[in-house]
């Protein structure tokens, strides 16, 4: 088995899930007490959250190849970063490690073609939303329109990222208005909505609503265990209903 090497913290709530996640998968491929082999760094967020805000993106970028240097001494085979926004830095980081990325935006384009989508919702922080890194790798590299909410809506989802989910803080109101915002993106012409911020899975679940659901946290950590055992999961995947 493969050693998962996982950049955590950002936040560490959805570190938590990738952990629980993985384990959960590698005992469901291997069986018995077969557990995930995990070289785990996980950072404090707070300065990461600050340089984000305030623009530095060469303070973001140094965060991400420190880590990434530190997993790969720590023998890891491959690297997850476990957060949708900080992939922003994957063409910084790549020149300084050998460690292969498992990148969740390739990861989760995957399931978006297996099941024969072509338009998808997006909802992340303002970063994954409005910049090109994530939404240009999916309509570049894997041919899939996507569609993310107008400049509202797209505010309210993500300040409930940073004010409430990546504090471990559930709110209903905010659950509610988080559907709406799905429901939209789904009149607007989206076949699946992209859970792009590996929190959000924390607030709304396929359950909730009539609209597929694609659980970037989920899918990056499942990827990983059939990368790791070297053996594909079965179908089935409790958290995404696509
Ligand atoms: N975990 C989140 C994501 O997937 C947001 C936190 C961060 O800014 O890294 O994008």
């Amino acid at each position: 088995m493969k050693i998962i090497g996982l950049l955590g913290g950002m936040s560490w709530e959805s570190t938590a899930l990738y952990y629980r996640d993985i384990n959960e998968g590698v005992k469901n491929t291997l069986g018995g007490l077969h557990s995930a082999k995990i070289a785990m760094y996980s950072v404090d967020f707070a300065p990461v959250e600050e340089m984000q805000h305030a623009g530095d993106l060469e303070g973001s970028a140094n965060i991400m190849i420190d880590g990434a240097k530190r997993i790969e001494a720590a023998g890891a085979d491959f690297l997850l970063i476990c957060t949708n926004t900080m992939h922003e830095f994957v063409p910084q980081m790549e020149p300084h490690i050998n460690l292969p990325i498992l990148h969740i935006a390739d990861t989760t384009a995957e399931v978006i073609k297996e099941g024969g989508l072509k338009t998808v919702g997006l909802l992340g922080t303002n970063f994954t939303m409005e910049r090109p890194f994530y939404k240009g790798r999916l309509s570049d590299a894997h041919g899939i329109d996507v569609i993310v909410p107008d400049d509202e809506d797209r505010k309210i989802i993500h300040d409930v990222i940073y004010h409430e989910l990546c504090l471990g803080k559930i709110s209903e109101q905010s659950k509610i208005e988080y559907l709406r915002i799905i429901e939209k993106l789904a009149d607007d012409g989206a076949e699946a909505v992209i859970l792009g911020c590996t929190e959000i899975t924390m607030l709304v679940e396929p359950k909730d609503t009539y609209v597929p659901l694609l659980d970037t946290t989920a899918i990056h950590a499942q990827k990983a265990v059939e990368r790791a055992t070297d053996r594909r999961a079965n179908k089935e995947r409790k958290s995404d209903n696509v």
